[in-house]
């Protein structure tokens, strides 16, 4: 990398364009100079012959000061080849996108709706439409289309995107409000028209983003530094706002609201009290305008992040692997069996983790839909055809322990 490093500070030091571009410059000047002169009367031929020595030169000084450049550029070139080594990219075999092109064409339009952009996912849409994408057959799916109406259903109705649209043009001028303006009050509408639903989700958001407006009214200090000390406005405010709007929390969260209520008896010093933490967050607001984000998202029955960023950065992280693996079963020439399995570990990072996964003891092969973990009446659990094989449908006993069971009485296991 410290080679990278050294070339581009050398493309930005010596080897860039600026003394070229005034070469070229001077040439301009020359010539606009003996344009000028001809037009006031001088004679032409003479205007041309003085210009053509020094004109020369310039233009051989341009030339000239281009070598560093391609020199430049050359090395630069030959370091990052040595960095990033050429590799193969993935073939076609594991194709697994061409055949659900509409299917991709959502995936980009929600992204974009859902960073906020608009006006380019409607240029998207609209040219997506125009010109319907044609799926093409792959080795999985030798019939795009064939039986999958719903995806078709699915693909069409992210495109009529207006409601979607508003949705999250809704969602980004409240989120605006928070971490731009500090404006609690749009998302404490919001969340107050949703309380039932967030409630029932198990969301603290109402109740955060009511505590933050709390504290935001009790810290506020007006312009004067001392305002606060002599008179607790701010406080005064806080508590008006807490016995009107805490009524409904203190139950929930009563002893939150205990905290935030006794944290009035250290107004005038609440930086050494031992409520600081509340008052003095300096994360408050991005936590809380994170909280609103993944809940919103929810609602509509969204993950808070990109599905495609997610899928783009995990894919990113496991193509090496991949790639890695395709090699040496092409050098074994072994195949890749497993349908519902990668092969390979691919480490990626913890909010990349979204569902437990259960390793059957006995088979050693990861559950699925189709063979999915059950648990015998003693608690232990293996996966459904590792039952089947050992039962053979009548009493067994427990692979783990003494206890003996019916497989029907196993219960099936969801993670
Ligand atoms: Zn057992």
């Amino acid at each position: 990398m410290d080679d990278l490093r050294e070339q581009v500070e050398l493309l930005e030091s010596s080897a860039n364009l600026s003394t070229s571009i005034s070469d070229v410059q001077k040439a301009i000047d020359q010539l606009t100079a003996a344009r000028a002169k001809i037009a006031a009367g001088a004679q032409t031929a003479l205007t041309l012959a003085k210009l053509q020595d020094p004109f020369k030169k310039t233009l051989d000084a341009a030339q000239k000061d281009l070598k560093p450049i391609y020199s430049g550029l050359n090395k630069y070139g030959k370091v990052l080849d040595r960095k990033f080594k050429d590799k193969p990219l993935p073939s076609a075999e594991n194709d697994a996108l061409s055949s659900h092109p509409s299917l991709i064409n959502r995936a980009i339009a929600m992204h974009l709706l859902r960073e906020g952009q608009f006006s380019v996912a409607s240029t998207f849409i609209a040219e997506a439409n125009r010109r319907p994408p044609h799926p093409e057959p792959t080795a999985n799916t030798p019939n795009p289309y064939l039986k999958e109406s719903w995806e078709r259903d699915l693909a069409e109705g992210t495109f009529n995107s207006e409601k979607l649209q508003r949705q999250f043009a809704d969602m980004y001028h409240i989120l605006h409000e928070l971490r731009n303006e500090r404006n609690l009050e749009p998302a404490i509408q919001w969340a107050k028209e949703r309380s039932d639903e967030l409630e029932a989700r198990g969301s603290n958001l109402e109740f955060e983003l009511c505590r933050l407006q709390y504290v935001r009214l009790f810290v506020d200090r007006r312009d004067d530094d001392d305002y606060m000390d002599e008179r607790p406005d701010g406080p005064l405010h806080a508590y008006q706002y807490a016995v009107q709007e805490f009524g409904v929390f203190s139950k929930r969260y009563a002893h939150e609201v205990q905290e935030l209520m006794c944290a009035l008896a250290y107004w005038q010093n609440i930086e050494q009290s031992p409520y600081r933490r509340i008052f003095y967050n300096d994360s408050g607001w991005e936590e809380v305008a994170h909280s609103f984000n993944r809940e919103f998202c929810s609602l509509l029955g969204l993950s808070a992040d990109s599905p495609l960023f997610i899928a783009a950065t995990a894919g990113a992280i496991a193509l090496p692997y991949l790639l890695k693996m395709q090699s040496i079963m092409k050098e074994k020439r072994t195949e890749w069996t497993t349908q519902d399995e990668l092969p390979v570990e691919i480490p990626l990072p913890t909010p990349y983790h979204f569902h437990s996964i259960f390793v059957c003891p006995v088979s050693k092969e990861q559950t699925t839909d189709a063979n999915p973990p059950m648990m015998m009446p003693c608690g232990h659990v293996i996966a459904s055809e590792s039952l089947a094989k050992l039962s053979k449908g009548a009493r067994f006993k427990c692979p783990y322990c003494p206890n003996e069971s019916h497989p029907r009485d196993a219960k099936k296991v969801v993670l």
